[in-house]
């Protein structure tokens, strides 16, 4: 595999670590955690952040409701799957082929038009996350960009402008951004995409990430 070159931001980084994102945006960033020595880096020195803040929570006091809460859910959080993860054996990393119930032979594409193809995986609700599978050369198909997607490239390489993502970059947009991504030629490109309901995730990622970027 070769470098990865676009990240799970901060924000998005330090919500995970409290497990207050969706289930669809939490997926993509495991997969993509699994596949980034760097994210997996940038994620343990968030939750020592946080596990130190925890315990000396009870001598400070806390005026947000929102900051205790975000706190116990930090200490809550999953934590010990994150360090150590566990090797793929195919093109589906695994926290995704634990969704898949296997390998790509197992997910069940749906044609969408256009010779692209997708898989909706079931999540809870909030959010929602697909496999995409674009033939090379071709474009992604209309997605709105109502609130934030994350698409975390799996095989394949895909053009955005003037970005190009390859296996484990992911691209995070929101609802500002206007692009086209293309797949490239020479090999069908692969995608887990994960998109929110309008203004719900905007509205969080503010609120948990402010008290932890201050320090
Ligand atoms: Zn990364
Ligand atoms: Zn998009």
């Amino acid at each position: 595999m070769g470098r990865i070159n676009h990240h799970l931001t901060d924000p998005l980084l330090i919500a995970y670590a409290a497990g207050t994102l969706p289930e669809a945006f939490s997926l993509v960033a495991a997969t993509h955690v699994s596949l980034c020595d760097e994210c997996r880096a940038r994620l343990a020195a968030f939750e020592a952040v946080g596990g130190a803040v925890v315990e000396t929570a009870e001598a400070v006091p806390v005026a947000e409701g929102s900051l205790a809460a975000t706190l116990a859910r930090i200490a809550a959080g999953p934590k010990a799957e994150i360090r150590t993860p566990p090797k793929a054996a195919g093109i589906l990393p695994a926290p995704l082929a634990a969704y898949v119930g296997g390998d790509l032979s197992a997910v069940r594409w749906r044609s969408v038009g256009g010779g692209v193809r997708q898989a909706i995986l079931p999540t809870s609700r909030g959010a929602s996350v697909r496999l995409l599978h674009i033939p090379a050369g071709a474009a992604v198909p209309d997605h709105g960009h109502r609130g934030t997607e994350l698409t975390l490239v799996l095989q394949g390489a895909f053009r955005d402008d003037a970005d190009r993502f390859a296996r484990g970059d992911v691209e995070v947009a929101d609802a500002s951004v206007e692009h086209t991504p293309v797949a490239e030629p020479g090999e069908d490109c692969i995608c887990l995409a994960a998109t929110d309901a309008p203004l719900r995730f905007n509205a969080l990622l503010p609120r948990l990430a402010q008290p932890f970027l201050r320090i």
